[in-house]
């Protein structure tokens, strides 16, 4: 049998595996970059990635299905790393309101804003909420999501917390997707806990994360550090009872103004710290120090109409991995696309479209912890992969929007084809 040479193969090749797909440029993103194999060759056992190469250079593997396609790039399947779909009711009528001239105020008075969406999630059965999430959730994997991670956040309580908590956990179970849950109670102070802030940080921190913990409902934990939510000191509280319980952590931070969360963030050794418009060069040097994630979410960015851009020069000099993901959410950005995320990325951000695949790849699966398992294609990580009849990679972020046809294998079965 010949050894074959590739990047991610150094000793012998594997005795046998059960696929074996070729005839299309393999576009690994291995270290952030493209790192194309043209006329590559992907070997596949047990759901895992067992070698990849060059086709003239791949063993025969006796009874192993052949999957032949005619050209295009295959990349690693989407991570889509920050998202908080699943929540009750949506925001579709205040939008109207806002563009018929109704003020954020007088829609915070009825009662509307993030308020609504407490309300509606709190009263909403878990069947509900599961239902919702799951057509929020389709569009997402139609277009090569096979990796998703989606926060708590809207039940503000510790029952509707582990509500969405457990519907979280049951998209998991349920579909062709790997789901990662991250508890977001410190999100919002909830209306019962006015003027109580530290109150409800006692309630998370004493009362919610150890069921969290002992009932494996999240896989981390996160915050949202900002004068409209809560402050640094709140969030250490919040980050301690985590660590304390085996949790990481990560923060949403620096989105409408500078409190230098992502430092925080960074010196608690957070997966990642996600916005960042309003991050300096030193919250940027402390999240580079610590290997801290940059997850940048242009759909709020876009929908806020915000001016202020993270700063991407900052990172990509220090080489903070940045991470794109849709913030998928009912207020500010009510993304159902990540594709579009990535030319938004590249258009608003002015990441280059390596950059921007990297986002949705490689950086994501380290934004959530994955990066030994998940976001490229090398030996060794999950066969989640993605064959699109493209020419050029450039070409996934070129295209605004609209689904481009694609097949996309989970866990080497094929899950879907869009033609
Ligand atoms: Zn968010």
């Amino acid at each position: 049998m010949p050894v074959a040479i590739s990047p991610s193969f150094s000793a012998e090749p594997p005795s046998r595996c059960d696929s074996v797909w070729r005839g299309a440029t393999l576009v690994t993103m291995q270290d952030g970059h493209y790192n194309l194999i043209e006329n590559g060759a992907m070997a596949v056992a047990d759901g895992k990635i067992v070698w990849t190469g060059s086709a003239a250079d791949c063993p025969v593997f006796a009874g192993a299905t052949q999957h032949e396609f005619s050209g295009g790039i295959i990349t690693p399947g989407f991570v889509d790393c920050h998202t908080h779909l699943v929540f009750g009711g949506d925001r579709s009528a205040e939008f109207e309101q806002r563009l018929n001239g109704v003020s954020y105020a007088e829609i915070a008075a009825a009662g509307g804003g993030i308020l609504s969406t407490v309300n509606a999630t709190r009263e909403a059965s878990e069947d509900e909420l599961l239902a919702q999430a799951l057509f929020r959730l389709q569009p997402l994997l139609a277009e090569g999501v096979t990796c998703v991670e989606i926060k708590s956040g809207y039940g503000l309580s510790v029952e509707s917390e582990l509500k969405m908590l457990r519907v979280i956990r049951r998209l998991g179970v349920m579909l062709p997707v790997e789901v990662k849950s991250t508890c977001l109670a410190a999100h919002a102070l909830p209306p019962e806990f006015k003027g109580r802030a530290d109150d409800y940080i006692d309630l998370i921190c004493e009362t919610l994360l150890p069921v969290v913990a002992s009932e494996n409902l999240a896989d981390a934990v996160d915050a949202f550090c900002e004068h409209l939510a809560f402050s640094p000191a709140q969030v250490e509280r919040v980050f301690n009872a985590a660590k304390a319980l085996g949790l990481p952590v990560k923060l949403h931070a620096e989105q409408l103004s500078s409190l230098h969360g992502s430092a925080l963030a960074a010196r608690h050794h957070a997966l990642s710290a996600d916005h960042l418009e309003y991050a300096t060069a030193e919250d940027a040097q402390a999240m580079a120090a610590s290997g801290t994630v940059a997850v940048l979410l242009p759909g709020a960015y876009y929908l806020l109409r915000e001016t202020q851009c993270p700063p991407v020069d900052e990172f990509r000099k220090l080489q903070v991995p940045m991470a794109l993901a849709s913030d998928a959410n009912p207020g500010t950005s009510p993304a159902l696309s990540l594709r579009l995320m990535l030319n938004m990325g590249c258009t608003l951000f002015r990441l280059t479209p390596e950059e921007a695949l990297a986002g949705i790849t490689c950086h994501g699966a380290r934004a959530l912890g994955l990066q030994e398992t998940h976001g490229t294609l090398e030996a060794g990580k999950v066969a989640d992969f993605i064959h699109w009849p493209l020419s050029r990679p450039a070409e996934l972020v070129y295209w605004l929007g609209g689904q481009l046809p694609c097949t996309v294998v989970f866990r080497g079965e094929v899950r879907g084809e869009f033609r």
